[in-house]
This record gives structure tokens, sequence and C-alpha cells, in this order.
């Protein structure tokens, strides 16, 4: 076989995100085509790369994800993967059932013209303390949106019950955007499960989509991919991109409450900070680690899920254009960024049945770290 028959292959990088946050001794998670997999394979062991396969047949394993309890009735459930009309539906009763705790806000539309909406948690006056949390920014990370909803659900469930929470809610406001690439997320249940970007058009390029996560204005364009068809195509100028602009905006017009940024991804059990784009420690980072080794602990305390924790920068290869780093350079001091499970086995595919031990440890790590900010 010639060297040249391998050029054309695309690979979909699962862990990490793209080729050069590639580092000597990784382990690498990818996906390939099925007519891929052999010549993949023979490369591999020219190079005397060692392998394991995952899944054999990814279509199977798409389907087991959905191993929940069956769902006669179709509802929305906090222990399965909901589509986004269930989610958009989900956000009118949430608001409409705690109105003294739950207002839902429009921050923007997407590229195909959904509305974003956020639910605001908490108490409604005077609250100079908030904490604003994004789930799925990268449409195939399905955990994330569900964390967003299992959050919401907690507090609304547990006010007025579970102290640490009562205290949170009565003294600050959680600002939740479920999902942050809708358009994304409606195409990874319609079309292509593996979908990261959004969907938007490029020009001069057929192909689709910006990576959000490499949109914002944080040194952006330095470790990103200025190719279109790249999962992290960074797209055309820093918040080129609607869903970027709207959650930019929102943040901006509330710096004077926002005390922390959290944004929840998947999958390889990680706690990061800033920064992503140097190797220069935040001013903060003793802080920082300090704040992570603590959720960390509380995470592990439930089912002893391991996590790894610190700068992005030090934890992976670095990047640009990171929501958390354009946070931290707004002044907001604590930004998180929550890699859930698991580390590889299911992947993005974690299956339904681990929804909720996932979101019920991610919750004591939430919890310890906004307990913190409240105690500024
Ligand atoms: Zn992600």
């Amino acid at each position: 076989m010639s060297h040249s028959e391998f050029l054309p292959m695309q690979l979909d990088f699962w862990h990490p995100d793209s080729a050069p946050r590639i580092v000597t001794q990784m382990e690498v998670d990818f996906h390939v085509s099925a007519e891929q997999s052999i010549s993949v394979q023979t490369l591999l062991e020219q190079n005397k790369l060692q392998y394991e396969i995952l899944f054999h047949n990814l279509q199977e394993e798409i389907e087991n994800q959905f191993d929940g309890k069956r769902n006669f009735t179709g509802r929305h459930s906090y222990t399965k993967y909901n589509d986004w009309d269930k989610i958009a539906a989900w956000t009118a009763r949430t608001a409409k059932r705690y109105p003294k705790l739950v207002s839902r806000i429009r921050i923007g539309s997407t590229f195909e013209k959904r509305p974003m909406y956020l639910l605001k948690v908490g108490k409604e006056y005077g609250r100079k303390k908030a904490i604003f949390m994004d789930c799925g920014i990268h449409a195939r990370e399905w955990i994330s949106p569900a964390f967003c909803q299992w959050f919401v659900k907690q507090a609304t469930g547990t006010y007025g019950k579970d102290k640490i929470m009562t205290r949170l809610l009565d003294n600050m406001n959680f600002y939740v955007l479920p999902v942050f690439n809708i358009d994304g997320y409606v195409w990874s249940w319609t079309q292509d499960r593996m979908w990261r970007k959004n969907r938007s058009n490029n020009f001069n390029s057929t192909c689709i989509g910006t990576d959000l996560n490499r949109n914002f204005n944080a040194a952006w364009g330095n470790f990103a991919s200025d190719d279109p068809c790249d999962e992290t195509y960074y797209g055309s100028a820093p918040e080129s991109e609607d869903e970027t602009k709207a959650v930019a905006t929102f943040i901006r017009n509330n710096l004077s409450s926002i005390k922390a940024y959290l944004t929840i991804h998947a999958y390889s059990q990680m706690l990061m900070f800033p920064y992503g784009y140097t190797f220069h420690k935040a001013p903060n980072h003793d802080e920082l680690t300090e704040v992570a080794k603590a959720a960390v602990d509380a995470l592990s305390s439930l089912y002893g899920t391991k996590y790894e924790y610190g700068a992005s920068s030090a934890i992976i290869y670095p990047t640009s254009g990171g929501s958390d780093d354009w946070a931290y350079d707004e002044g907001i001091k604590y930004p998180f960024v929550f890699e859930l499970r698991d580390k590889g086995r299911y992947g993005f595919l974690l299956p339904e049945s681990k929804i909720k031990p996932t979101c019920k440890e991610t919750m004591l790590a939430i919890k310890s770290i906004a307990n913190y900010i409240l105690g500024l």
C-alpha cells in the first residue's frame, strides 16, 4: 500500500478535539468511517501504535445510549436525553411552575433563528451575586444539556429543604443556559449524532459551522483552525456567530453581578480553569486550584469518580477563543470548564442510565464552587 492512499483520510477526533492538541504519550480517541477502518488499522500497526477498537459498530452504540427506562409517553425526563423541542417546552413550564424562583429570558437567536432561552434561578431582587452556567456549546456532548436541566430540577426541588441550596438561591442568582448551540444540538438528533459545531454557513466554503468554543474574543485565532471544514474552525471573526454574540452580550451586560462562569462539556472527567491560550498562570491561579480541588473532592465523594484538575493549557494543549478565557479577561475571576463523564468507554455516547449518577456527583462540585463564591 502506498502512503498516499492515506492522505485523504478524515479522522473525527473525540479526545483531544483536534490533531494539534495531541502530545506524546497521550491516549487519543477518534472515529473513522467503516470504509477507512482497515487502512487506519494498517497504518497504526505499521507505526507500532497500540490501539483498541471501542466501537465496532457506532450505529449500534448510538441506539444503545437510549437504555433508560422506556418512556411510553415520550415526555420530557431528567434521566433521559431530551431533544430541543422538549427542552424548550420545559423551560417555559419550569418558569411557569416556579414563578418566584425561576424566570425565562430570551438572550438572542441562533443562526437558524431558534430562540435562545436562559433560565434565571434565584430570588428576584437586590442580589449582587450571580453565577452563569452554560451547557451544550458542543452539539454532540449530550450529557451536558442533561446536566443543566438536572441542576434546575435540583435547585427548584430542594429550595426550602436543602440548607445549602436554600442559602445559595436566597443570596444569588444562577443564569442557566441549557443549550448554547441549539442548531447543532438539533442536527445531532436528526442528522449526525457526532456533530460538534454550530450550523452557520461559511463564506467561500461548502463546509458548515463554527466551533463556538473557539469563537470568543480571547487570543482569537492563535491556537485554532482557520479551515471552515475543520471541527475546531474559529469563525470569520471574534463573536462572528449569533450564538457567541448572544452569550457574550448577556454576560457583558451583567458583569457587575456575575462572579463565576461555568461551562459544561464532555467527556474526559476534568475540571479546568484559565488560561487555555497561554502557559502563563492566571493571577489567582493558586486560589483557582484550591477551589477546583475542593470541587473535585466533593464530586468524588459520592461514587469515587476521579477527575483531573488544573489550568487548561497545562492539562491539555493550548487553545484560543474559549469562553472561559474570555470570561476571565472580562473580569470574571472564577471561570471553570467541566468535562463530564466518562473517560472514553462510551465517550459522547454515554448511556442514559449514567445520566443520574453523573448529574448527582456533578451537582456536588457545582454546589462546592457556588458556596465558595457566596462566601467571598
Ligand atoms: Zn466540548
